[in-house]
């Protein structure tokens, strides 16, 4: 079986890629996580842009490793704050990761803005990177308003703010089969998907 390295630690991207990548290409590839490469770094997301912080992240963990790997990068770009928090979302409120901090960062920032004016999306662009330095990138969007109040206990980050459109619900009250059907990531890896076959065949 392919191993496909996922180069990622945040544990709601990794149950993400985990559904999404099986449905793909059911049992044609093993995931390998970083856990199995204790010794490699974090890496540094110093890109200005989505697509340049995703081939950063799999390019820096194939050659760590040697294994074909595939990362994102994603975010939550909300119109009135001028598509902030962008690049920046994990560390909105200053500590990488702190999901809570950075949703009542984001929650207070919009706190004036009325309803119809708190559109935004999230976006997610797919980086898969090959050991002969070959590589794809795709992106996925997922539009919706913001919420004024924290809803719901599933996924992870912003999604207990963020209303999808044409819902009545938080993502953050979907099931997991809902939100990968319609979600930026769903939609960049099912995007990304003919790329990882070709892999998987030997052709790419
Ligand atoms: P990254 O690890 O640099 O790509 O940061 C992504 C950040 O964007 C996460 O830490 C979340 O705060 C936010 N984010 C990305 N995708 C989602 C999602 O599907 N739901 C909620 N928040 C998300």
């Amino acid at each position: 079986m392919k191993q496909l390295l996922l180069a990622t630690r945040n544990k709601g991207k990794i149950e993400e890629f985990h559904r999404i990548l099986e449905e793909i290409a059911p049992g044609e590839i093993e995931l390998v996580g970083l856990d199995r490469f204790p010794e490699t770094h974090d890496v540094e997301e110093t890109g200005k842009t989505f697509q340049e912080n995703a081939l950063l992240k799999a390019t820096q963990m194939c050659q760590a490793t040697g294994l074909p790997a595939i990362a994102d990068d994603s975010g939550l770009c909300v119109d009135a704050l001028g598509g902030d928090p962008g690049i920046f979302s994990a560390r909105w409120a200053g500590k990488h990761g702190d999901d809570e901090a950075n949703l009542n960062k984001v929650l207070d920032q919009m706190k004036e803005v009325k309803d119809g004016d708190r559109s935004a999306y999230f976006i997610c662009v797919a980086a898969l990177v090959l050991p002969d330095g070959t590589s794809y990138c795709e992106e996925g969007r997922f539009y919706g308003t913001l919420l004024h109040h924290p809803v719901g206990e599933n996924g992870f980050g912003y999604d207990p703010i963020f209303q999808p459109a044409g819902q009545v619900i938080s993502s953050a009250q979907m099931s997991a089969v809902e939100k990968d059907a319609m979600s930026h990531r769903g939609k960049a890896l099912r995007a990304i998907a003919p790329h990882v076959r070709k892999m998987v065949a030997g052709l790419g």
